[in-house]
């Protein structure tokens, strides 16, 4: 399972196949991270630093945390894509077929002078979530995408 966390400033990725439940992420900030909850990660009860550092002990890399630079990313439900916006401005995509086995990412593109952001794993991440939300399969031809995937 792969999902994103927004909150003002950051972005919080998590990925359950890679968590091993070290729980060191809820020993740095309990309130934000309780596994007893559903969702168990809320981003409104701690500061960012305090998410920041929390997410920096996580040992596995099932976690992880970019800043958003103002760049909003959000899946286009008729284009069957995830897009970044700054200003309107569209500065990347993720885009995915489908065939009768699912959705398959081909293609991820983020404008050069965005790059080195984290907008192309943001867009991947929230292309697989809106698929695994819809209860959709999803593969990747695409290798970054791929290398996203099939991580664990
Ligand atoms: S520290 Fe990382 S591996 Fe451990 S429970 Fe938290 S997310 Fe999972």
């Amino acid at each position: 399972m792969h999902r994103l966390y927004v909150k003002d400033d950051i972005t919080v990725f998590w990925d359950s196949e890679v968590c091993r439940h070290a729980k060191q992420c809820v020993g740095g900030a309990p309130q934000v991270f309780d596994i007893t909850r559903r969702p168990w990660i809320d981003l409104s009860r701690g500061d960012s630093a305090q998410i920041w550092q929390a997410i920096s002990k996580c040992p596995t890399g099932a976690l992880g945390v970019t800043y958003n630079h103002g760049i909003t990313v959000e899946f286009d439900e008729k284009e069957q894509r995830s897009i970044a916006t700054i200003n309107d401005e569209v500065i990347g995509e993720c885009d995915s077929s489908a065939d009768e086995n699912g959705w398959v990412i081909y293609h991820t593109h983020v404008l050069p002078e965005y790059e080195g952001k984290s907008v192309a794993k943001r867009l991947v991440y929230c292309m697989i979530e809106a698929a695994e939300r819809r209860k959709v399969n999803i593969t990747a031809t695409c290798s970054y995408a791929a290398r996203i995937l099939n991580r664990s």
